[in-house]
Order: structure tokens, then C-alpha cells, then sequence
């Protein structure tokens, strides 16, 4: 093993522990960014996408980092962080020594745990007060609400999937904070797959099987969130399998959720497969910008109790909402970074701290799609060939792909319309004009359209 790799494997189980201490999502936020190099004249270096990062983390983490060093046996003082990007001049430089001053980030992410049940904390933010809802998310919104809300059991189990950062975690949540506050004695037992699993270990280990199966069994509503984390752990899909038929059995809610439908789910047993999809099965879809807006508007009014200084204009959020898509993690992510540079540097939000301060999130999201892979995936989707959406043929199982493909172009790329219509055989550009209208148009009007079109930006900007 080098050297390199050693370090590697402090800055992991450091930043790990850290991650406990500080929450999910502060991590996220500022220390995942961090790349750690190495640690020489008792100094840990880092590389950090932008220098703000590394300001903020230097200020407000700096002693807990150098601390955890410390206790594993380092003998650092400082931190250093190095990147491209340097922060603006009118925020204090603090590179080099550790310079370290009163927080300035409220402490957030509460998070409290049944006092009598041995769950995964719940966190105090995800409540449905806080959730908003748009066309990708109202089934499961409604399906969590009504389980929730209804006082005989419906839709057992509810079965929520969707990719990372859609929300199901913040539904379960919500459904469990309503039901305590409705009914205080009932026994909600809600925790990861992965704690489940542990759980389920330690019982067999301390041959303690009877003791965890009366603790399952006793609760009133079972929430196992990630259940695709049991896929292929035979022994625990086993358990979880009698556990939930019981609660079943005996009229007791189970909400499960999953990053994919549970038919999808490699190497979950079928019987099981089969059992989740009993109830009701609801996907969160991918967020589209209508409702990336609507989340950044909410998000802003909490923010704004804490940094009432900092202002934030529409254009910035709908420039947030159009380039951000790929979770809401990271959209939130995006914006308390914005919020803390902001009050750091006491100014109004601008274009320029948002490219300085975000350049590493919208790196990501900056890929560049050309006509030819826009062509390839719109005839690919409706079963064309690609010479069919360049051809002259205007049959409506071809025009309308074609408009699709046109429109997109317009949207994704920064060519113009006479250099889109001359890629889409030599059409004049207002064809093209007109095949961007027509999208425009039907998109309010024909769900299904508007879905497909949906799909299909979002698979080319993946
Ligand atoms: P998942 O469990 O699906 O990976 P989470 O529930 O953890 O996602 O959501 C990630 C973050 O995004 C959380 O902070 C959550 O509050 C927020 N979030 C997701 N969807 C919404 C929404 N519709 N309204 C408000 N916040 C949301
Ligand atoms: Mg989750």
C-alpha cells in the first residue's frame, strides 16, 4: 500500500465520523466536496472545487477536523485547502492558518428519535408542511398523506420508489411525525434497510431472535426505508419476509421504500417481490422545473429567517431551477452554499458569486449534448431510424418525433435555428420556429407528450 492510499483511508474513516456529527447533509454540502491529498508540515491539504468551499469549511469545521486528526493520532494544526477557483477578494482569506470564528450557520437538521423504539432518527424538517408538491411527486404525496391520515389501514404496505434525492425519505418522515401527532400512543418503528439488517445481526449474534421478533412484531406502523439494501442478504430478506407478513397479518401498516419499482430489484426473492407489490406501488418522478422552482421558493423563506440580508432575485432561481436537475439534494445543497457565501460577503446574490461559488455543481450539469445524440435518442424512443427524422416524409408518426427532436435541440443546445434545420435535412428555420412552438403548445395540452419530451431531456442530460 502507498502512501496515498493510506491517507486516503484516514481522510475516509475521519470524514465518516464527521459526517455523524455534523448530519447528512451538512456533509454533503461542504466536506464531499473536499478532496483530500495529503498531510505534510502538519498541515491536512485538500483540494477544494472553489475557494469558498474551503473558506467555509476552514471557519466553521476547521477545528472539529483537525481535531478528529488529532484524536486518531495525527499531529496537525491546520488545515490547507487548494483550488482553481480562489474566493472573492472582499471575503477574508484564510488559507493557510486555521483562523477560526463563530459559527454563523445556524445548527439545523434536528433530528429526534422515539425515546421507546430503537428506529433511525426522524428529522424534525421533513414534515408535510415542508413538502412540496408537483406533478412528479402528487401520487406519492397523496398515497403517504392518506396513510397517514386515515384511521383504518389503507394501502399496506404503501410501497414508495424513485431515484436518489426525490423524497422518499423526507415522505416517511412526514407520515411518521402525522401519526404521533395524532395518535401520541401509537408505536411507529421507522428505520433504514441497513439498521434492519444490523439489528437482525446483532439479535443473531447475542441470541436475542425472540427479543427482536416481539420488537417487531409489537410496533404499529414499521417504516423500512432503502429495502433494496437487503437485496442478495439472504438470512435478513428471510426475516424481514416473516416480520412482514405478521404485521400484515395482524392489520398493521408497513411503509417500504426503494430506489426502483420492487420488481426491479435484483436479487430480492420473488415471493417477496411479489408481497410489496400488494398494496399500493407509487414512483416519485424526476423533478421537473416547475417543481425545482417551486422547492427553491420554499427553501428561500426559511433561509431568509436566518440570513434576512441576503437577497435573491427570480432570475437567479429560475437559472438554479433550469441547470440543477439532477436531485433536490443537490439544489438545496446549492442554495444554502449561496445563502452562506452571501451573508459571509454581506451582498445581494448575483450571477457572478453563483458561477464562483456553485462552479463545481454546475460542472456537473453543464455536459454537452449535440443534435446527433439528441437524433439518435428521440428515434430510438419511437422506433425510427434516424435517417426517418432527417428524410422529407411528413407523416405524423414522423413529423411529430421530428418536432420533438427539433424542439429539443433548441433547448439543449446552443445552436441556432437555421443551423438546427440544416441538421434535420436541410429545413428552413422556420420549420424549426414552428416545430418549437408546436412542442410548446401541445406540451400544456397532451400529458403523455409532455412526459415523453420530459424523459428524453432528461436521459440526454444524464
Ligand atoms: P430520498 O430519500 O428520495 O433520497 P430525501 O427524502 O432524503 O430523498 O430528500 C432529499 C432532500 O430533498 C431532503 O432534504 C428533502 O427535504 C428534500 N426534498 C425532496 N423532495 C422535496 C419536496 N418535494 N419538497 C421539499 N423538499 C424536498
Ligand atoms: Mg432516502
Amino acid at each position: 500500500m502507498s502512501y496515498q492510499e493510506i491517507d486516503k483511508d484516514i481522510w475516509e474513516s475521519i470524514s465518516e465520523r464527521l459526517k455523524r456529527e455534523i448530519g447528512q447533509s451538512a456533509f454533503e454540502n461542504w466536506l464531499k466536496p473536499l478532496k483530500f491529498i495529503e498531510i505534510s508540515d502538519k498541515s491536512a491539504k485538500f483540494r477544494s472545487p472553489t475557494g469558498f468551499i474551503g473558506d467555509w469549511v476552514n471557519r466553521n469545521y476547521g477545528e472539529k477536523i483537525v481535531g478528529a486528526f488529532q484524536s486518531d493520532g495525527f499531529q496537525i494544526d491546520r488545515l490547507e485547502f487548494m483550488s482553481i477557483i480562489q474566493p472573492r477578494s472582499d471575503s477574508k482569506k484564510t488559507h493557510t492558518k486555521v483562523d477560526f470564528i463563530k459559527k454563523t450557520e445556524p445548527k439545523r437538521g434536528l433530528v429526534e428519535s422515539d425515546s421507546e423504539l430503537p428506529g433511525s432518527p426522524l428529522d424534525k424538517r421533513f414534515t408535510f408542511e415542508s413538502f412540496v408538491v408537483g406533478k412528479p411527486n402528487e401520487l406519492a404525496h397523496a398515497a403517504a398523506r392518506r396513510v397517514a391520515e386515515s384511521d383504518s389501514v389503507s394501502f399496506n404496505p404503501l410501497f414508495l420508489y424513485g431515484g436518489v434525492g426525490l423524497g422518499k425519505t423526507h415522505l416517511m418522515h412526514a407520515i411518521a411525525w402525522k401519526v404521533r401527532a395524532q395518535k401520541k400512543q401509537s408505536k411507529i418503528l421507522y428505520l433504514s434497510a441497513e439498521q434492519f439488517m444490523y439489528r437482525f445481526v446483532q439479535a443473531l449474534r447475542f441470541k436475542d431472535m425472540h427479543g427482536f421478533k416481539q420488537l417487531f412484531r409489537s410496533v404499529d406502523m414499521l417504516m423500512v426505508d432503502d429495502v433494496q439494501f437487503i437485496a442478495g442478504k439472504e438470512s435478513t430478506q428471510d426475516e424481514f419476509f416473516h416480520t412482514f407478513n405478521a404485521l400484515i397479518d395482524q392489520g398493521k401498516h408497513i411503509v417500504i421504500s426503494a430506489d426502483r419499482a420492487p420488481g426491479e430489484i435484483d436479487g430480492l426473492e420473488e415471493r417477496i417481490k411479489s408481497r410489496l407489490a400488494w398494496g399500493l406501488v407509487v414512483d416519485l418522478h424526476p423533478t421537473d422545473y416547475e417543481l425545482r422552482l417551486g422547492i427553491l421558493q420554499a427553501k428561500i423563506e426559511t433561509h431568509s429567517v436566518y440570513h434576512p440580508e441576503v437577497v435573491i432575485s427570480d432570475g437567479i432561481l429560475e437559472f438554479l431551477a433550469h441547470r440543477i436537475s439532477s436531485n433536490v439534494r443537490v439544489l438545496e445543497g446549492a442554495l444554502t452554499r449561496l445563502f452562506a457565501f452571501a451573508s459571509l460577503v454581506g451582498k445581494e446574490i448575483d450571477m457572478d458569486m453563483v458561477q464562483e461559488c456553485l462552479a463545481d455543481i454546475l460542472r456537473v450539469s453543464d455536459r454537452k449534448v449535440t443534435i446527433e445524440e439528441i437524433i439518435r435518442k428521440v428515434a430510438e424512443h419511437y422506433n425510427l431510424r434516424m435517417t426517418d427524422l432527417m428524410s422529407a416524409r411528413r407523416s405524423r408518426s414522423i413529423a411529430r418525433p421530428r418536432q420533438v427532436a427539433m424542439f429539443l435541440s433548441k433547448m439543449l443546445t446552443s445552436k441556432s435555428l437555421p443551423e438546427i434545420g440544416r441538421r434535420f435535412g436541410g429545413r428552413d428555420h422556420t420549420t424549426v420556429i414552428h416545430a418549437v412552438r408546436k412542442i410548446e403548445e401541445l406540451k400544456f395540452v397532451d400529458a403523455q407528450l409532455s412526459e415523453e419530451v420530459e424523459i428524453l431531456r432528461r436521459m440526454l442530460e444524464a
